[in-house]
C-alpha cells in the first residue's frame, strides 16, 4: 500500500500514521521528498480497508498495490486455468467453446429444435433457462424440473453439455444430476450464501457479473466459490448498466482482457444479454473473440417472435450458423479455433 501525504503534513501527523500502519501489522518505509512524505506499506491483511487510512488527518491518498483477493487472481495460477468439462470439453485452452441455446426451455419440441440446429453449427454446449429470474412476478418463471429433465435429454441427444441458472441454494441438489455447469445469474452475484454453497461442490460454475458490478467485485465473488474449494469457476461478462439506453446494457469488451491480466480464471462474453438487440449479437460475438474470450453464450429460438422470454435478443438458427462461420474464420487471428 502507497500512503501519500499532504505537503502540509506535519512530522506529528505523519507520526501518528507511520504508528497506525505498524500497530496493523505492516511494515513501513518512508521517504521524505522535498515538498512531501510518502510511506510504502507491506505486509497487511488482505481484507485491510484502506478508508482507514484516508481518514487520518495529514494523509492526501492511498494507493492498494496488492489485490484484495487470492485465489481468484492471475499469481495463484499464472499460467491459466484450463476446465475440463468432459466429452472433450475445455474451456480456456485452444478452442473457444460456444454455448447456445434458448432463453428458457418452453417445451420439448422447442429445445429439441433448437438444440439440433445449434449442435450442427458447432455449439458444444446447450443452454436453457429452468429457473427464470425475472424483473416482473407476471413473467414466465420457467418449468423447472420438467426443463432440467428436457436439457439432459437434449443435450445427450445432440452430444452437448448442459448448462441452467441456478437461482437459490434449494435448487443446486435437484440441478445436480442434469447440468453440467451452473450458471449464476447477474442478478444473484453477491448472493453470498448461494456462492458458498457452490463453493462446496465440485461442479462448475458460470458466474455472471452483476448489473453494477466492478471487475474487482466479481473477481470477490469468485473468491466466494473458490473459498469453499471448488475451483472450477468461469466468469461472463453479460453487460453493465450505464446511462445508454439504445442497448438494454453496454457489453464492456474491456472486461474480457481486463479480466485475463488480473484473473487466472476462463472468461466468457454473453453478447445476447449485453445487448439485447438481435442484429447486434454477431459483432459483438466476433469483437468478443477478437478480444480474447473463452467462451460465448448465445441465446437462440427457432420462433423468437413468440419466445417467452428474451426473444428479441434471439438468434434465428440460421443466423446461428452463420456467426459461427465468421468465428471459425475470427479465431485463428488471435490463436484460437471454433469447433
Ligand atoms: C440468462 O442467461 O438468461 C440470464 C437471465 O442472464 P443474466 O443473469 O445475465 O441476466
Ligand atoms: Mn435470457
Amino acid at each position: 500500500m502507497i500512503v501519500a501525504m499532504q505537503d502540509t503534513a506535519t512530522e506529528e501527523q505523519i507520526t501518528m500514521v507511520v504508528e497506525h500502519l505498524v500497530r496493523m501489522g505492516f511494515s513501513v518505509h518512508r521517504t521524505t521528498g522535498e515538498r512531501q512524505t510518502v510511506l510504502a506499506a507491506v505486509g497487511a491483511r488482505i481484507d485491510f480497508d484502506t478508508r482507514n487510512l484516508e481518514v487520518l488527518s495529514g494523509v492526501q491518498e492511498v494507493h492498494r498495490i496488492s489485490a484484495p483477493y487470492k485465489l481468484a487472481g492471475r499469481s495463484f495460477r499464472p499460467q491459466g486455468t484450463v476446465i475440463e468439462l468432459g466429452h472433450g470439453v475445455r474451456i480456456g485452452g485452444e478452442e473457444v467453446v460456444v454455448m447456445a441455446g434458448p432463453c428458457s426451455v418452453e417445451s420439448r419440441e422447442q429445445l429439441f429444435n433448437v438444440a439440433e440446429q445449434i449442435s450442427k453449427a458447432g455449439a458444444r454446449v446447450l443452454r436453457g433457462g429452468a429457473f427464470k429470474p425475472r424483473s416482473s412476478p407476471y413473467s414466465f418463471q420457467g418449468l423447472g424440473i420438467d426443463a432440467l429433465k428436457l436439457l439432459r435429454e437434449a443435450g445427450d441427444r445432440f452430444r452437448m453439455l448442459v448448462i441452467s441458472e441456478v437461482m437459490e441454494i434449494s435448487q443446486i441438489e435437484m440441478m445436480l444430476p442434469y447440468v453440467d455447469i451452473l450458471q449464476v445469474g447477474a442478478r444473484n452475484m453477491q448472493n453470498f450464501n448461494l456462492l458458498r454453497e457452490l463453493g462446496k461442490i465440485k461442479k462448475t460454475i458460470l458466474l455472471k457479473r452483476g448489473i453494477a458490478a466492478t471487475l474487482e467485485e466479481l473477481l470477490l465473488s469468485a473468491e466466494y466459490i473458490m473459498a469453499g474449494g471448488n475451483y472450477n469457476v468461469i466468469l461472463c461478462e453479460r453487460g453493465i448498466r450505464t446511462f445508454e439506453t439504445y442497448t438494454r446494457n453496454t457489453l464492456d469488451i474491456s472486461a474480457i482482457p481486463i479480466i485475463h491480466k488480473l484473473s487466472h480464471l476462463p472468461m466468457t462474453s454473453d453478447p445476447s444479454h449485453g445487448t439485447g438487440l438481435r442484429d447486434k449479437v454477431p459483432p459483438m460475438a466476433r469483437a468478443s473473440i477478437a478480444a480474447g474470450a473463452d467462451a460465448l453464450l448465445i441465446e437462440v429460438h427457432h420462433d423468437p417472435d413468440r419466445a417467452l422470454s428474451d426473444g428479441a435478443q434471439s438468434l434465428y438458427p440460421a443466423q446461428f450458423a452463420k456467426l459461427m462461420d465468421e468465428l471459425r474464420m475470427i479465431a485463428p487471428a488471435v490463436g484460437r479455433k471454433v469447433a
